[in-house]
Order: structure tokens, then sequence, then C-alpha cells
């Protein structure tokens, strides 16, 4: 990982907003940076970086942090932070206003003292991490494959009277298995009328005779998130719930065809909305139509109505548009995507044919 060459844009950020350094206290932005994939430390990124963690991670960080000094303090690492912004001579310094509590600035300010300027930025380490470089693109492609890979065999636990939990533990054990160190976020298990739920976690309901059922997972490997979501139906599916399935389908294609670079992530919203206006179902598509993912879940860019962040190669996003028909039923597909430099490269392999199960 290029640890140094990503503090180096850092600071080239830094000093087009006239800050001497920014003290970072967000964990992913901290591994991003540096390495460190601890549960507490802070990265002051400066000329010279400093990371400040306690002695429960002394072996840790000298064994993963490149790119920084290390110092190992007694009391509280923001506060050392602060005191070295002072020794340095620092005028301004930038705090992840995003990312910190209001204890915690205080705590800071305390330590800084007057002399020094507290500037308030946010997202800016998230803005560099929106565009993947190679060895990110290949971490992100692999917790794709692995997590994709769980597909098929997850389906073999799905029957009438199986409990949404279980499948979603079956999916995590086989997760786990496979590697992953936990799963991107609450597993989705959303069977019958509970598919209508936009955000249906794993329940107790147990899996209906027939229905759609939204399966929404994704596993972190190496620190790197996967997500996708597949709509399979049990038994049968009916004439209106084929139509609603293809729907969101054709939907979900032509957004992803409108992913280039130098598109805004509207356009890209817009192409899907657009699509479920003609099957007149634009209304029950309650959500926006994808994100940015890497060592977050959700990062930026963010695919919304109106957003006009502009698409560039190297950036991995979702689309995942869906419908949901209150009290009835709901279908959503997710792959992950990748822009290229003349447009895209869905990284899931999954089918999208609307699988029945019986
Ligand atoms: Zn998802
Ligand atoms: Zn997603």
């Amino acid at each position: 990982m290029d640890f140094r060459g990503r503090q180096k844009n850092l600071r080239e950020e830094l000093e087009h907003r006239k800050v001497d350094a920014l003290v970072v206290t967000h964990l992913p932005n901290v591994r991003y940076l540096c390495g460190f994939t601890g549960s507490a430390g802070v990265l002051l990124a400066a000329g010279h970086s400093v990371f400040f963690t306690d002695g429960r991670y002394k072996a840790q960080a000298s064994g993963q942090v490149e790119g920084a000094r290390i110092s190992i303090t007694k009391g509280g690492a923001l506060a050392a932070a602060a005191e070295a912004c002072v020794k340095l001579g620092l005028r301004r310094v930038a705090i992840e206003s995003e990312h910190l509590t209001v204890a915690q600035l205080s705590t800071f300010e305390q330590a800084l003292g007057k002399g020094v300027k507290v500037v308030r930025l946010a997202g800016t380490v998230e803005e560099l991490r929106a565009l993947k470089d190679a060895d990110e693109i290949e971490l992100l492609r692999h917790a794709v494959k692995v997590s994709s890979g769980l597909f098929r065999p997850l389906l073999r636990s799905m029957r009438v009277g199986v409990a949404e939990s279980a499948v979603a533990a079956k999916l995590e054990y086989m997760s786990r298995k496979a590697g992953a160190e936990r799963m991107s976020f609450e597993t989705i298990v959303a069977s019958g009328a509970r598919s209508a739920l936009p955000h249906g976690v794993a329940s107790a309901a147990k899996l209906p005779s027939a229905g759609f059922v939204v399966l929404d997972y994704g596993i972190v490997l190496d620190g790197y998130c996967s997500d996708m979501t597949r709509t399979v139906h049990l038994a049968k599916a009916s004439a209106e719930a084929r139509a609603l399935y293809v729907a969101v389908l054709e939907a979900q294609l032509s957004a992803i065809s409108a992913v280039r670079p130098g598109a805004t992530t509207g356009e890209v919203d817009r192409a899907a909305r657009q699509e479920l206006k003609h099957a007149k179902l634009d209304r029950f598509f309650t959500h926006s139509t994808g994100h940015g993912v890497g060592l977050e879940i959700h990062e930026p860019p963010r695919l919304a109505a109106g957003a006009d962040a502009i698409l560039r190669p190297g950036m991995v996003i979702t689309i995942e548009p869906g419908v949901y028909l209150p009290g009835n039923c709901g279908v959503r597909i997710e792959d992950m995507v990748l822009v290229t430099e003349h447009g895209y490269e869905v990284l899931t392999p999954v089918s999208k044919e609307l699988i029945e199960l019986n």
C-alpha cells in the first residue's frame, strides 16, 4: 500500500486549504493513511507525520504504521497530538469535524491552548479515498469474489419455514469460514411482505411458501467491504411478480450503462428512476441509487437524485435500485461497479436472472 503517496496527496489538499496539519481521528482514515488497523490511535498528518497510540498497541503499531513516527502516549492520544502541534509551532490545525465528539474537541482545544487556530474540515480524507488505487481495487475484487461465491450455497438453506435469522446465520458462518473478518453491515434477509422494507434485517420471521426474499449482504476481507443484493422468489413467480422484478432489473441495467468517467452521480440515479417511471413504479423507489464502497460500506460518492459528484476512473460504487410495495413485496438488485477509463466494469459476477426456489 502506498501510504506515503496517500499522505502526500493529503498534504497537497491541506496546503490548498492553508492548514498546517490534519488531526486524523476517524479510524478508517487513519488506516488509509498509515496502515494502522487497531481501535485506538490518532494520526497527526503534517510535514512529518506522527502516529499516537497507547501501550496496548505498541507492537501492532510498529509492525503496521508507515510514513509516520510512532509515539506511545500515557494520557490520551488526542491531547498528545495537540501538544505536538504546539511543539512543532503549527498555526492552523484542522480536525475532522464529522468524527470528533464535543468532549473530544474541548479536550483537544484545551491541550492546544490559545495560540493555534482549529479549522473544521469535513470529508477531506474521504474525498481522497473515493478514488481507489490498484491495491485497493485488487482487495475489493477479492472481497466481492469471495462473498459472491457464497450466494449459491446460501440458496440451499432457503425453504419454507426456515427463519430469516437462520439464513443469515448460515451466510455469516460461511463468510467467516471463507476468511471474512466480519460482515460489512447487518445482513438483510427480508421475506414475503417484509421484502417491502428497504432495510429488512434478518428477523425471526419464517420464510413463506411463496414470495420474494431480498438478500443484501457483504463481507469485510483485508479491511475492504463487499456489498451485493439479490432478490429471489420462493415458488413460481406470478406474472405480476415477474414484471416487478424485470422493471427493477431494467432500472439497474440502465443505471449501470450510465456509468462513465465525467458523468455525474445524479445522472446515474436519474437513469434508474426514468426506467421505473416508464413502468409507473418510480414513486416506490424510495432510496438513493448507490454509494461508494471501500474501507467503509458507505463512502463518497453518493448516487442520489440531483447529486453532482463527478464519476472518475478508480471509483468503486454500488448500483442498487429497488421497488417496495408497502405491505405487499419488494425487489432490489445491487452490484458493485468499477468506473474505468472508458466506462465501467461490473465486479459482482452473480447472475441476475430471476431465481425461483422450490
Ligand atoms: Zn447492499
Ligand atoms: Zn449498498
